[in-house]
Formats: C-alpha cells, sequence, structure tokens
C-alpha cells in the first residue's frame, strides 16, 4: 500500500457528490447537508442528495428494503430499488462521492472505501479520518460506494451525538478546502494519524448469540478468546481479527466485520 499522503487540487472543476440518508434513521446526513446547502463554492459544483425522503419522514430505515443494499438499482423495481437507479444516475457523472452514515455503536471517525485506486486514497487522505477501512466489493455488496468511481462512506459515531456532526461536517470542509472549492478559512488542519484497516468478511450471528461486554471496535479479539456467548457456551475466535460494527443494531444476521490492520 502507498501510504504517502499527496494532496492534489484538480485544476479542473469537479463534481462532488454529497449523499445523507440512504438509512432514514440516521439523520445526521440531513443535518450537515442543509448546513452544505448554504455554502459558496469558489469552483466545481457539489450535489447534495437526502437519498431516502420517505423513509425519513416515517423515522424508518427503509420502506421496501436496504436502500444501501439495493444498488445498481431497477428502473422498475421496489421503492429503494427504483430510488438506488436514479441516484445513480447522479454519482456516476461525480468525480467524488461522500456518503454520510451514522452508527448504533462505538465506533468513530471510520471512513470506509472499496478500492485502492490512488484517487480513492487521496480522496480519503483529504478527509482527513481517524480510521479508514477497505471493504472489497464482494464484502461491500451491493452498497453505493461499491458502485461509484471514487467515493468514502463516513461512519462517525451515534446519530444524536454532537461530536458525530461536528466530525463529519469538518472533514467534508477539510476536503472542500484541499480540492480549493472553499477557501481555508482556519489554520491549517492538522493531517491526523490513520489506522488503516482491511475487512476480510463478517462474524455471523445466530438470534440468541450475545456479544461479550468487553468487546470493542478496533480492539484486537485474539485467537483463542472468547468474544460471544451462544447457547451457554463461549463462541471461540479462530482467528487475531479487529472487529469493525461490531454490535451494530441494524445487523441483524452478523456481529460485524472482521478486520486485519496494516
Ligand atoms: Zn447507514
Amino acid at each position: 500500500m502507498d501510504y504517502k499522503i499527496k494532496f492534489f487540487s484538480s485544476d479542473k472543476k469537479p463534481i462532488v457528490v454529497v449523499v445523507g440518508c440512504l438509512h432514514g434513521d440516521e439523520l445526521v446526513g440531513k443535518k450537515i447537508i442543509f448546513r452544505l446547502r448554504k455554502i459558496k463554492l469558489k469552483k466545481g459544483t457539489l450535489i447534495t442528495i437526502i437519498a431516502n425522503e420517505k423513509a425519513v419522514k416515517q423515522r424508518k430505515r427503509f420502506i421496501d428494503q436496504d436502500l444501501n443494499r439495493s444498488f445498481p438499482g431497477k428502473r422498475n423495481g421496489n421503492y429503494e430499488e427504483i430510488l438506488a437507479y436514479n441516484i445513480l444516475k447522479i454519482t456516476k457523472k461525480a468525480d467524488f462521492v461522500l456518503d454520510i452514515h451514522s452508527a448504533t455503536t462505538d465506533v468513530k471517525d471510520l471512513a470506509i472505501i472499496t478500492k485502492t485506486k490512488k484517487a480513492v486514497l487521496n480522496f480519503v487522505y483529504a478527509i482527513n479520518p481517524r480510521r479508514i477501512a477497505l471493504m472489497k466489493k464482494d464484502i461491500a455488496g451491493k452498497s453505493l460506494i461499491g458502485y461509484c468511481k471514487t467515493a468514502v462512506s463516513l461512519e462517525y459515531g451515534k446519530d444524536n451525538s454532537r461530536a458525530t456532526y461536528k466530525n463529519t461536517f469538518s472533514s467534508i470542509i477539510s476536503f472542500l478546502e484541499k480540492e480549493k472549492m472553499i477557501d481555508a478559512k482556519n489554520k491549517k488542519r492538522e493531517q491526523r494519524k490513520i489506522d488503516f484497516y482491511e475487512i476480510k468478511g463478517v462474524a455471523k450471528k445466530e438470534k440468541n448469540d450475545v456479544l461479550k461486554k468487553n468487546i470493542k471496535n478496533f480492539k484486537l479479539i485474539k485467537k483463542g478468546e472468547i468474544f460471544a456467548i451462544r447457547n451457554n457456551k463461549g463462541m471461540v475466535s479462530k482467528e487475531n481479527f479487529y472487529p469493525i460494527l461490531f454490535g451494530e443494531e441494524a445487523y441483524g444476521d452478523i456481529f460485524g466485520f472482521k478486520a486485519t490492520k496494516e
């Protein structure tokens, strides 16, 4: 992996798409988008999409099926399949796509990418997250970013947390500044030390399995360690791995993702 952080500022006028509320119960994206809409750009185009407005209104994650498991979508499908089809028409033309989420777990300041080509790495470094996780397409499945050229998903923390809102917003601003789409108002933002993870698979969960309380996201689970309880018996890990998005309430049949760290 090429770790050198090289900021670029393209001479052309980039098209940036910010997507929020792919999940209707994650409102932080909507708040950020309303704030972004007030920004005056020096160059380029900023398109903002509140993806699943109907689900937002109904305070639901989705109407028919998870929108972020519905790409590339269908012209004549169910509600989310049609939405996915129409959203992809816009994001396909974008140079950069930023997809805002929130989590129900202790996950913080995590950016997810599905490719390691240079443009994607430059993009994610410019966003300046604390952690990056590579989730290749075989695991990312039918998610939006898997179908975009240069895209990042942001999972910065709990939905109603002030820190999630603040840090997600400032990451997006950091990118817009580096692309010279807006003036850098504040003193130079410090480049954070970034931890890089690669998601290798999922940890499957059955209905009554319970995660052990001491399991924390990004904290190594060692081979032989008991990480959950199934039918009153400890579930022993067969390998060393870093848990990512473990305990996410929206995931019915998995505990979360298993990753290695570079
Ligand atoms: Zn989400």
